[in-house]
């Protein structure tokens, strides 16, 4: 496949930025790829894997003659690395991020970037609760959304080839205003995370009574909250304090939902209950049906009578 660039330079090397190199080199790209991570552990591991074919301690010298450089740091160090990459720059580069936050990662970034190149922030909606070099793997975004969000001076054919790359990659891709996507992943992704978060540590304070039972005893419900819960906690301080509006407005409306919850139940209102429960059904029928999860019982965990 052609691909438009024929250098990228990745700026940190974890989960999304080991699959971006695995999926570029399922899609054939044969060009350059350079990594730039903190620690000699990172590094170590983007060598053996593969994922680079150069690694650098310095974020700098990572991006040197790179036609396409994507930061893939969290959220909250997005604007200090592109300060130290910014002279080092080629002519003509695009720049781009992986970040969850949008509207927060383009007020660091962007005032830090020089005129000669484009800055094209994305996100792709994919993601496991692994992180680092080795949890990265070339199928992670088929069939799932990278959305952009290009600012006013964008060109044109920059954020062309970029779709064209992510494309390859096998992402779905979209265009968005950037308050309007921290609003979208405020509800489909950032609150739900936190509301995880909280059922964890709620369960692992009660778990101190009843000693192992959580644990042991943890149906479907509980076990995938754990799974949301076992993200990365700097990645996702760093989402939370970036996109505080946003998730501060969801959590309120969920706040508000969820005393109506409590309310029917205590005043035994099957309906209101039937009635809600009918509606997030169908919510997760759409999902399905938009090909976005598997309709296997159990996420597929639990094998079919006869398999
Ligand atoms: P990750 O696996 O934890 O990897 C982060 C990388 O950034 C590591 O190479 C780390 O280097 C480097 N790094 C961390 N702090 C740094 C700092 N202060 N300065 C320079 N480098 C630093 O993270 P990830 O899951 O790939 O996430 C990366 C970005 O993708 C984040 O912005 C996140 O919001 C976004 N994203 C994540 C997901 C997801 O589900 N994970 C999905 C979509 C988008 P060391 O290993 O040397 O510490």
């Amino acid at each position: 496949m052609n691909l438009p660039y024929r250098h990228i330079a990745l700026i940190g090397i974890g989960l999304i930025a080991s699959s971006i190199s695995h999926a570029a080199r399922r899609a054939g790209f044969d060009g350059r790829i350079t990594g730039a991570a903190r620690s000699a552990e990172t590094r170590d591991a983007a060598l053996r894997l593969g994922l680079c074919d150069q690694v650098f301690a310095s974020n700098a010298e990572a991006v040197e003659g790179a036609d396409l450089v994507i930061l893939c740091v969290p959220v909250g160090v997005m604007g200090a690395v592109a300060a130290e990459i910014a002279p080092h720059l080629a002519e003509g580069a695009t720049v781009s991020d992986v970040g969850s936050v949008k509207a927060a990662v383009i007020e660091a970034v962007a005032p830090e970037l020089p005129e000669h190149v484009d800055f094209i922030p994305a996100h792709p909606i994919a993601g496991t609760e692994y992180s680092g070099p080795e949890a990265g793997f070339a199928s992670l975004f088929d069939n799932r959304w990278c959305l952009f969000t290009p600012t006013e001076g964008t060109d044109p054919g920059k954020l062309d080839d970029l779709i064209a790359f992510w494309r390859a990659l096998g992402a779905k891709t979209d265009v968005m205003d950037p308050a309007h996507h921290d609003l979208v992943l405020a509800v489909t992704s950032h609150a739900p995370h936190l509301i995880a978060y909280t059922m964890v540590g709620v369960a692992d304070d009660l778990r101190r009574v009843t000693e192992n039972e959580v644990i042991n005893y943890s149906a479907a419900g509980f076990r995938d909250f754990t799974r949301i819960a076992a993200s990365d906690p700097t990645m996702w301080r760093d989402v939370f304090l970036s996109n505080k509006a946003a998730t501060l407005e969801i959590l309120g409306r969920f706040t508000e939902e969820l005393f109506a919850l409590q309310r029917a139940i205590r005043r035994g209102d099957g309906d209101h209950l039937h009635a809600y429960f009918t509606r997030t059904r169908a919510i997760r029928r759409g999902i399905i049906d938009a090909g976005q999860d598997t309709n296997a019982p159990d996420f597929g965990r639990t094998p079919k009578p006869g398999e």
